[in-house]
């Protein structure tokens, strides 16, 4: 009985979010019928690396289709195809000053994975469709995640910077002199004018 009670515990559906559990998408559905979806991911259920955070629920709807690709009479290549969209808002640190920088995101996209290995060894390709992109899934499908990872990273610019004129920070001490200089400058002297000073000096003499 001890059991059942803690199974309705943690069945109880509260703080079980359905955005928590991954979403995968199966071959072995996919050959039933398309598998439309429609789903929101928290912050933090994408792993989207250390640089690039999330800031608000990433929405995103779509279908997944098979292809399936005949290679000759004996062999047919299971792809997946999937085309939707996905929005969300990113934060990322300014290039050149390290403050965050918020990065709304919109994107759709229409991605072809075909099964791990099947290009290895020969080239020729029979893509359905010449503009899907294409990735590869492992095993018994793929995972949505999977594949919203890579078009919302694919989203992040190489350099963001938080305004046009960031001023960025001081190499000697980090001030942000967005917020006003440091007095590095003036302590730190060119060695051409310490020379300058010094033959000066001599002239003086
Ligand atoms: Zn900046
Ligand atoms: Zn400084």
């Amino acid at each position: 009985m001890r059991a059942s009670a803690a199974f309705a515990v943690s069945g109880g559906g509260f703080g079980q979010s359905p955005a928590g559990v991954p979403m995968l998408i199966e071959i072995k559905e996919l050959e039933l019928h398309p598998v439309d979806f429609r789903e929101e991911f928290s912050p933090g259920a994408i792993d989207l690396g250390a640089e690039v955070r999330q800031r608000t629920q990433l929405a995103t709807e779509g279908r997944a289709d098979l292809v399936e690709e005949h290679h000759d009479k004996h062999q047919v290549v299971q792809d997946i195809r999937l085309k939707g969209k996905l929005a969300t808002s990113l934060e990322v640190p300014c290039a050149r000053c390290l403050d965050p920088v918020a990065l709304p995101v919109e994107r759709s996209f229409d991605l072809l994975y075909r099964p791990l290995g099947t290009d290895a060894g020969h080239e020729e390709l029979s893509v359905t469709d010449a503009e899907a992109e294409i990735g590869y899934y492992q095993g018994d499908g793929l995972l949505l995640e999977d594949a919203l990872r890579e078009q919302v990273l694919l989203a992040v610019p190489l350099k963001t910077v938080c305004r046009e004129d960031c001023k960025g920070l001081c190499s000697h001490c980090g001030k942000n002199w967005n917020e006003g200089a440091c007095s590095c400058a003036d302590e730190i002297e060119d060695p051409r004018w310490a020379a300058l000073k010094e033959i000066r000096g001599k002239l003086n003499q």
